[in-house]
């Protein structure tokens, strides 16, 4: 891969990236895979949520972490690990090996992708931390050798790098962008449910078999969801999205179906657990009526917030020397 650094980092340089949450407007879940993972077909899309990772470089080789008071307000941001287990963490790391950086950083996150809800929050920091290291060390990696390294990480790191919309094949790293030249508009509904997605994965492989659906072949996307998303079609594509790890996110959070149903009745076109879950995300037919939408399911007691998509994925904003 690139050679070392062309220049030495200065020191006290911060490079700020953000990443996007993603949504996954439709997610067919194949067969469980000899490594463990399911095999799945994923239509990503990259919402106006973003994770930020400001990357400064220290004296020493350490790789520090912390995340920025201002975005502590959720509880679930107290139980993310800040050592090696941390995504961004290993994701610096990771960068260091390759470009052979023997340089410290410390990172600091601002979380606003709500934590462990299915929207790939930390994949999000991992792939943000990759492209601010790249830019700090000057390592010179190609959108592609970037991608090779985040398909390492995990498997929704690749999409955040991206952004945009994708089909995700295999786990979901083998992207294709897809196009979307309109605005779709969604209100993500939180929950401090908290689901971890092995649990949920797990549990739809019960429900299958208790019900002798397990499919033997992978699952391939309904083409009329990508022809909805080419026209930018919020009715067409509400009756054709989905995700197969509802079910399963719903045996394990009973009151998803209440969220779910409350969307519906305030007029949502069509609602969806993101991923694993636990977030809700409902579409609606416009900014306007997201933003109605998102008033409304308040004032039902639920906690929420109009976004759009497709937006950029992870993007360099901030370059200073102090
Ligand atoms: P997954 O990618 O497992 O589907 P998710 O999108 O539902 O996850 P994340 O916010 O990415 O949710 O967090 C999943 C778990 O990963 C958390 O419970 C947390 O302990 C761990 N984690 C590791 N690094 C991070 C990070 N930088 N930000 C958030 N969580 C992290």
């Amino acid at each position: 891969m690139a050679g070392a650094a062309v220049r030495p980092p200065l020191p006290g340089r911060t490079v700020r990236v953000r990443a996007p949450g993603k949504i996954n407007v439709s997610f067919r879940v194949g067969p469980r895979r000899p490594d463990g993972y399911h095999a799945v077909a994923s239509l990503y899309l990259a919402v106006s949520l973003f994770e930020e990772v400001s990357a400064t470089s220290v004296p020493g080789t350490d790789v520090t972490v912390s995340i920025a008071t201002a975005a502590q307000h959720s509880p679930a941001v107290a139980d993310i690990p800040l050592d090696d287990r941390n995504l961004a963490v290993r994701a610096a790391r990771l960068m260091a090996e390759v470009s052979e950086h023997a340089g410290g950083v410390h990172l600091e996150l601002t979380k606003r992708v709500p934590v462990a809800g299915g929207m790939g929050g930390g994949s999000a920091d991992a792939a943000a931390t990759l492209l601010a290291c790249d830019e700090l060390w000057n390592s010179g990696l190609s959108r592609e050798e970037l991608a090779h390294l985040a398909a390492e990480l995990g498997a929704d790191v690749p999409f955040a790098l991206l952004g945009g919309a994708a089909v995700g094949l295999g786990v979901g790293d083998q992207l294709t962008p897809a196009l979307a030249p309109n605005q779709l508009h969604w209100v993500l509904v939180q929950s401090d449910a908290g689901l971890s997605t092995p649990a949920v994965y797990a549990q739809l492989d019960r429900l299958r078999e208790a019900a002798g659906t397990k499919p033997d072949e992978p699952r391939a996307l309904d083409p009329d969801v990508l022809s909805a998303l080419r026209a930018g079609d919020a009715k067409a594509l509400a009756r054709v999205l989905g995700n197969d790890l509802e079910p399963a996110s719903i045996a394990l959070a009973p009151q998803l179906a209440g969220v779910l149903a409350d969307g519906a009745e305030l007029g949502a076109l069509a609602s969806l657990v993101s991923g694993s879950g636990p977030t809700i995300a409902l579409l609606a037919e416009g900014e306007d009526e997201a933003y109605a939408l998102a008033d409304a399911m308040d004032a039902r007691g639920h906690q929420s917030l109009p976004v759009h998509g497709p937006v950029h994925g992870a993007k360099v904003i901030g370059d200073i020397t102090r």
